[in-house]
Formats: structure tokens, sequence, C-alpha cells
């Protein structure tokens, strides 16, 4: 983890570029565009690492887990269509790169990691670099059943199946974003809640994802 959290022109400059990249790569929604440029993608990487902040990979940061490609993280905020507001459920913090750009969209963000060391760390980086969310250690692929109902919710780990208890946490009028596959790679699946007993499930593109492990998971 970087100890210097400086954003200098050479980081905002490539961070502009980052944001024309995932405009070409097919990101449309403006509001994530922006987000994009605003949240210090560097300060999730140790400043030797830091020329590859803002290239359009996937790259390791420790205990074996990585932080999300960019156009990855675009491509689940675009479909969440977020509003002010939204009470959003994260499954899979990680680095907490994703939880910054739901906070950019005006977000109100639960999110939960079951990996302790990362959940330790993250918790501490986040409100330091002036970003705000709940954070929570546990296993997610059950939700966070006290904290529901959620407009939005968004895993970042490779599920096998949609978990069920997912859908319940879910308001009326709310989405689910999630990778559904086996190890190697997963279907991006967004479920829209029609009704109390109505879904409606849309298949996107492909993605591979680190699994997500728990009991509603691998
Ligand atoms: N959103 C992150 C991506 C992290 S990778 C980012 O922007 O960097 C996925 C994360 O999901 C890993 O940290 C992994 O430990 C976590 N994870 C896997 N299964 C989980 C579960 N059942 N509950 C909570 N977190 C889980």
């Amino acid at each position: 983890m970087a100890h210097k959290f400086v954003d200098n022109y050479r980081e905002k400059g490539a961070r502009k570029k980052l944001v024309d990249k995932l405009k070409e790569r097919g990101i449309q929604d403006k509001s994530v565009l922006d987000a994009i440029g605003k949240v210090p993608r560097h300060y999730f990487f140790d400043e030797t690492f830091w020329p590859q902040a803002y290239k359009d990979i996937a790259f390791p940061i420790g205990d074996g887990q990585t932080i999300s490609q960019p156009y990855t993280v675009a491509y689940q905020s675009e479909l969440l269509h977020i509003k002010k507001g939204d009470k959003v459920l994260e499954i899979g913090t990680g680095s907490g790169y994703q939880t910054c750009i739901l906070l950019e969209l005006g977000a109100t963000v639960y999110t939960i990691e079951r990996q302790e060391n990362l959940y330790n760390r993250t918790k501490l980086v986040l409100p330091h670099i002036g970003y705000h969310a709940n954070f929570y250690c546990g296993d997610g692929s059950k939700g966070i059943s006290e904290q529901a109902p959620y407009d939005k919710i968004i895993v970042t780990a490779g599920a096998p199946f949609v978990p069920e208890i997912l859908l319940k946490q879910l308001k009326i009028g709310g989405i689910l974003v999630i990778p559904v596959g086996d190890e190697k790679s997963q279907k991006m699946l967004t479920v829209l809640r029609v009704s109390e007993t109505d879904f409606e499930k849309f298949e996107l593109d492909t993605f591979r994802f680190v699994p997500l492990v728990g009991d509603q998971a691998w």
C-alpha cells in the first residue's frame, strides 16, 4: 500500500488518458467516467508501481487478491445506474477502489470483505483518502440482511450461481449485478426486481473474476 497520498500532474494526466481509453472501449455513462476521472487509483498501489496504476489492467494488491481492471469497474458501475442517495451493497471490498467509485456516484455504500487483513487495511485507508463507507467483515454471499433492502447490489467476485438470498435483499425496482460462471470465466448478469415475486435477468459480456467463496458460493 502506498504511504504517500499525493496526486501530481503526472498521475492526473494518466487518469485523463484512462478515461479516454474507457470511452473508446464503450463506457458511455458520463457520471461513471467522471468518477473514474476523480478517484486517485494510484493511492491503491505502492509508489514503485504508480506507473501501472492507470493502465487498464487488474493488479495484485497482496494477500493473493487483485484490484479489478478499470474497465470492469466502469462496466459494473454503469450497469448499476446509480442515483444520488442509492443504498448500495458491495460484496468483495478488496482494495476499496470500486467502493470509492460508488461513493463518487453518490451512493451510500455497505461493503463486505471476507478476508480480515484486507478488510482491516481498506477500512483504514479509505477514510484517510476521503471516502466514507460502512465496512463489514464476513461472508457476503449471504448479503447483509440487517441493513437490507438495497437499491443496488454489486458482487465483485465470480459466483457459481445467483444466491437467492441476495435477491431477497433487493428493493422492488432494485438491480443486482453479478458475474456468474465457472472458475475460468463468468458472464455478467443483471437481475432487476420487478415485483415481490418477479425478476428479470439479462446476460451480458464475459469476464474473469477471483472466486466468490462462501456459504452461497464456491
Ligand atoms: N472490488 C474490488 C475487487 C476485489 S477482488 C476492487 O475494486 O479492488 C474480490 C474480492 O472479493 C476479494 O477481496 C475477495 O477476498 C472477496 N470475496 C470473495 N468471496 C467473498 C465473500 N463471500 N464475501 C465477501 N468478500 C468476498
